[in-house]
């Protein structure tokens, strides 16, 4: 017992406790609803999901979105495959989770670039640490040349560094680069930016670099 609780649902109550947003009271409840109200088949649908999501899905290789990968072994996501999409705009995010936040705002018709990280001086991340050179070759893509890129990395000190490092790259190659109007507010997460505030963001985007 641990905290009045038996060791085996102590045990998954702490490893519910280390998923994003969930703190030790949420993760008991969580824990007990498995262990008493929920019916066995929920538990083990769960769990077998949860062992195979790893499998069956994969950062997209053209844009590194999350993608479910096909019958051909081949991890390509929905966005890239929609034909409807306008092939000539690209916009750059950190996390796929903005990537989420800007497709709930329906203002963005092109297609995305996920860069995994920022630019972090204080923290060590340096240029090298960015997948650029999977960038440039996506930008560069024969299939389907990019025209306008929009950086939408959020607007904070390590987004903006990161925007001004894209800007410089993307200017030499001749590309138009726009940013994210204000209205994010500074250091906010896109994430949590509300969608007609982010829709706003998006078509009132600046040139830039
Ligand atoms: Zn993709």
């Amino acid at each position: 017992m641990r905290g009045g609780l038996p060791a085996r649902l102590a045990r998954v109550a702490q490893m519910l406790a280390r998923l994003p947003g969930v703190g030790e009271k949420t993760a008991q409840r969580y824990a007990l609803f498995f262990a008493t109200t929920a019916d066995e088949a929920t538990a083990r649908e769960l769990g077998t999901e949860l062992v195979t999501l790893r499998e069956h899905v994969r950062p997209c290789e053209r844009c590194n979105h999350i993608a479910e990968v096909g019958e051909d072994g081949r991890a390509r996501c929905a966005i890239c495959l929609d034909t409807r999409r306008d092939g000539t705009l690209l916009c750059i995010v950190a996390r796929v989770q903005d990537l989420l936040a800007i497709e709930r705002s329906g203002a963005m018709r092109g297609r995305y670039f996920v860069l995994g990280r920022l630019l972090s001086p204080l923290e060590g991340v340096g240029a090298e640490d960015l997948p650029l050179e999977a960038l440039r070759s996506r930008l560069q893509d024969p299939g389907e040349p990019i025209r306008e890129v929009l950086v939408a990395t959020p607007p904070s000190v390590d987004g903006e560094a990161t925007a001004l490092l894209l800007a410089r790259e993307m200017g030499a190659m001749g590309i138009q680069v726009s940013r994210i109007a204000s209205g994010v507010p500074h250091g906010g997460d896109l994430e949590f930016a509300d969608q007609v505030t982010l829709g706003r963001a998006i078509e009132g985007r600046k040139s830039f670099g």
